[in-house]
Formats: structure tokens, C-alpha cells, sequence
């Protein structure tokens, strides 16, 4: 299929199902990546990609402070499928340079701080990982956070020279268990003690009840719209 305007693919995302949207994307015959967290959204494209067959690279970034459990799901879920999730690393020397400047756990000590550790951690390996693509393809959704209610299919991040897809976008929470549940799908068994959004180990906390699904990462930060920088559009903070 031939897409001629950014409009054409916005209104053509939404008419479609998960695996229409995949395959879309995939069928353009640029190359498309999709960058996993392993959290339940993740695990439900993983899934969806490898379903049906399509060429789409999954890769994920292995920053050094994963939880064990999570490194553990990303063995769990190359056997459930039968594929292999690229592994990108930080540069060791990058990750020697933060611990002089700040220490292993900086990060807690400014936002400036857990920036840096974010970007030799996070954003040097996702460049990495997103060379040559013209689809970054991310499990973002609306009901995330007050900060991705407004996450649109597909959109340009200008600073990459990329379109990023979001397929999952209008899903819900409850449409995403589902799916899951449906296709015997390897979850983070975090999940269900409550972390709904994970990332790294010592970032991360459960959250109480009532709280906003990603009320748990960067806790101690004050910011209602802390991110990492990944989906962040144009910074690299
Ligand atoms: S989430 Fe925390 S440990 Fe992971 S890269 Fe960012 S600051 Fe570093």
C-alpha cells in the first residue's frame, strides 16, 4: 500500500486492527523496529509482530539495572515465539564516565543527574538501535499517563528522521489483558505485584491503589510529566 501524505497514514492507522497496523507498516518495506520494554503493552506487539510473521526487528535496550525478573521474560518470551529480541547495551566506557561524575545511583540526587544516567543508558543505545529505520514502531498509549492522553498513531520525531507508530494507541488497559490472556502471552510477573509500568529496577516502584499506572517510576521526582527522554519529541533528557 502506498502512502502518499503523514494525513493518509494517521486516518489509515485507525481504521485498521492490531495486525493491519503491523502490517502496514511492515509492507511499506522500510525498515521498521520495535523497541521493547517488556511490559504488558510490549509483550502484546511481541506477540502480534510474531503471530504473523512479520518483518519487524524487535529489539530491546538492556540498560544494566533491569530487574531480574525482566531479564528473565526476555528469555521466556524468544522460546514462547520463537525470535530473538536484540539486546542494545550502554558503552561501558560512557557507563564508567556517569559512576566517576555521579555515582552507580546518581540519579537520585538531581534530575539533572538521572538525565545523564538515562541518556548513556537509554538514549545513546536507542540511537543505536533505531540507525537506519523508518519506523520506530512503541507500545504507547492513551491511558498511560496524563502526558501520552493524547498519543496519536503515528507522528514524526523530527530529531530522529523517523515515524514512530504507536499501534496500540486507543487500546485500553482491559483490551490489552485480554489479548494477552487470548494468545498465552509471557507477562512480567511484576504485574501483579503492583507494577503496572516497569523499567529499570531501581527506578521503579509498585504503585497504591488509585494511583496513575506510571506513578511508580522516578517517584521520588516531582515533575507530573517525567519521562526518560525516549518519547520525548526533539529532547534527549
Ligand atoms: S531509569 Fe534509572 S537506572 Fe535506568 S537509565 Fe534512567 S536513571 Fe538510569
Amino acid at each position: 500500500m502506498t502512502l502518499s501524505s503523514k494525513i493518509d497514514l494517521e486516518e489509515t492507522l485507525g481504521t485498521l486492527d492490531l495486525e493491519g497496523r503491523l502490517r502496514l507498516i511492515a509492507e511499506t518495506g522500510r525498515p521498521a523496529v520495535f523497541t521493547t520494554s517488556l511490559g504488558i503493552e510490549d509483550q502484546v506487539l511481541t506477540a502480534a509482530i510474531a503471530l504473523a510473521s512479520l518483518p519487524i526487528q524487535i529489539v530491546t535496550l538492556d540498560t544494566g539495572r533491569l530487574f531480574d525478573e525482566t531479564l528473565q521474560l526476555i528469555e521466556n518470551t524468544e522460546s514462547r515465539f520463537g525470535l530473538t529480541i536484540e539486546r542494545f547495551v550502554p558503552r561501558q566506557d560512557a557507563v564508567d564516565a556517569y559512576v566517576a561524575e555521579h555515582g552507580r545511583n546518581g540519579f537520585y540526587e538531581s534530575v539533572e543527574a538521572r538525565h545523564a544516567c538515562c541518556h548513556v543508558r537509554k538514549l545513546e543505545p536507542l540511537a543505536e538501535a533505531l540507525k537506519g529505520a523508518s519506523y520506530w514502531i512503541t507500545g504507547l498509549r492513551r491511558g498511560q499517563s496524563g502526558n501520552r492522553a493524547t498519543t496519536p498513531y503515528s507522528e514524526e520525531d523530527k530529531a530522529r528522521h523517523l515515524t514512530k507508530i504507536n499501534p496500540l494507541a486507543d487500546w485500553s488497559i482491559e483490551d490489552i489483558r485480554a489479548f494477552a490472556e487470548e494468545h498465552d502471552v509471557p507477562l512480567n510477573p511484576l504485574h501483579d505485584r503492583g507494577y503496572p509500568s516497569i523499567g529499570c529496577a531501581p527506578c521503579t516502584r509498585a504503585i497504591r491503589p488509585g494511583e496513575p499506572e506510571r506513578a511508580g517510576r522516578w517517584w521520588w521526582e516531582n515533575d507530573a510529566k517525567r519521562e526518560c527522554g525516549l518519547h520525548v519529541a526533539g529532547e534527549a533528557r
